[in-house]
Parts: C-alpha cells; sequence; structure tokens
C-alpha cells in the first residue's frame, strides 16, 4: 500500500497543476531526504509527471525525480497550508506545493538523469502476453503477481482481488495456468485496477491512505476477499479464507477459487 490505482489517482490528480509549471524549490524536513532535495536543480521546468509501477515520475527539463511511496507515503497538492501528518519534503511551485506525506517514513526519493529501476509490463491494454509470462514458472502466481520486475503495480491487494475474479487459486504455480486461466487473470487484473482507478484507490481501516485533495478511496467496499477473513465470498457465500504467502497475509475463496 499504495499500490498502482492510488499511485495513478495522486498523479492524474497533481498532474494538471504541475505540468508545464517552474518548480522553484525542494525542501527536505527529514535528513534521509536531504541530500535528494539537493540534488534537484532548480528553477526548472515539468515536463511531465507520471507513473511507472508504483512509482510517481516527475521529469524536469534535465532530471527524473522518482517517488516510492513504499507503506504510509502519499502525495498532497496545497495551494494553501501543508496537509497534516508528518510531512517529508515539499516541492514548490508558483501556485501550490506538492507535499511528501510519509508517517513511516520508508518512502523514497531518488534524483538522476534516468530512471533506473527495471520494471516489468504495465498491467493495461488487453495483456495478451501474460499467459506467455506465466509459462515455465513454479513461484505461487500471487507472488509471481507482486514481483514488480515481472508486472508492475500490482501489490497484496490488487493481486488477492485479481486472483479472486479470475476464480484461480493464489497458491498455484504461476506456470499451471491454462491458457484460458490465463486469458481470465489477464481481464481480472485490468478491470479490478480500472475499477480501483475509479473508486481513487482503496483506504483500508489503518485510514493510511488519502488521495492528493485529503479525500479516501473508495475500492475497500468492492473488495471481494482482501481482509475479509471469515466473511462470506460475495460469489458462492462460503467464508473466505487467510493464508499466509512469503510473510504476508493472502485472502481467497476455498468455494471458487481453484
Ligand atoms: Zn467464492
Amino acid at each position: 500500500m499504495p499500490e498502482l490505482p492510488e499511485v495513478e489517482t495522486m498523479v492524474r490528480q497533481i498532474r494538471p497543476h504541475v505540468r508545464g509549471a517552474v518548480l522553484r524549490r525542494v525542501v527536505a524536513h527529514d535528513p534521509l531526504l536531504e541530500d535528494a532535495a539537493e540534488r534537484v536543480r532548480v528553477p526548472t521546468r515539468v515536463r511531465a509527471l507520471g507513473r511507472r509501477g508504483k512509482y510517481v515520475l516527475l521529469r524536469t527539463e534535465a532530471q527524473v525525480v522518482s517517488v516510492h511511496l513504499r507503506m504510509s507515503g502519499r502525495l498532497v497538492w496545497s495551494s494553501a497550508r501543508p496537509p497534516e501528518g508528518r510531512v517529508r519534503m515539499e516541492f514548490v511551485f508558483s501556485g501550490g506545493t506538492v507535499y511528501f506525506v510519509d508517517t513511516r517514513r520508508l518512502g523514497m526519493v531518488e534524483v538522476g538523469e534516468r530512471f533506473r529501476p527495471r520494471l516489468g509490463r504495465e498491467p493495461f491494454g488487453e495483456l495478451r502476453w501474460l499467459p506467455r509470462a506465466l509459462a515455465g514458472s513454479r513461484r505461487p502466481l500471487k507472488l509471481w503477481l507482486m514481483d514488480q520486475s515481472r508486472i508492475a503495480g500490482l501489490g497484496n491487494i490488487y493481486a488477492a482481488e485479481a486472483c479472486h475474479r479470475a476464480g484461480i487459486d493464489p497458491r498455484r504455480p504461476a506456470g499451471s495456468l491454462s491458457r484460458t486461466e490465463g486469458a481470465r487473470l489477464a481481464r481480472a487484473i485490468r478491470d479490478v485496477l480500472d475499477e480501483a482507478i475509479d473508486e481513487k484507490g482503496s483506504t483500508l481501516r489503518d485510514g493510511g491512505y488519502r488521495d492528493a485533495r485529503g479525500a479516501l478511496g473508495g475500492f475497500q467496499f468492492r473488495m471481494a476477499v482482501y481482509g475479509r477473513e471469515g466473511h462470506p465470498c460475495p460469489r458462492c457465500g462460503t467464508p473466505v479464507q487467510r493464508v499466509v504467502q512469503g510473510g504476508r497475509s493472502t485472502y481467497l475463496c476455498p468455494g471458487c477459487q481453484s
């Protein structure tokens, strides 16, 4: 958390404010980010604000500033006062400021001439490549889906929801899916992400996520399995089960995921 839909939501909300605008100053309020703040060459015009996987990418005239929000980070646009919470960094424009708020201080900011991390493909479009990419892998499907070098942007929540929607057990080896199942999974991933972006992301019970305007996401009310241990599956009524995979909770319905 936040995953692709949350990052995409913040980027879409902030983009109109900063695209083409002049970034005047970058201020760190956390020693861990001082180095990054000093390396941003200012003033500079913003060429683009985008997203790649779970990274926010701010492209200036000569650099790329990448922000990874990790567990509790978020970006807030404000033309008035700073938002509540622990502000670790400020990107100051003439018309307002993008605040990097991050209670747990796990988020990261990197500055360079290019964006370096090697990420897998984005989970949009027809995803015709997915069944072939899964072939031959013995890793449990959910862990495969969360591997950012395979497919970029999915985390614990949306990987579990996509597996449920596709009716596939997330513990199965990724390479065991038939072509039909692979195609069903591709559609499920795309639909889950589209819906979550429409809902402006998910705010879990910890309340950590807010969008760039400070509002709550809405997809948590549409989750079928994530965080719903013991509750009936909305498709078949079987109680949702929680299992641990790779040290993290996975939720699935033993009734309709096989
Ligand atoms: Zn079910």
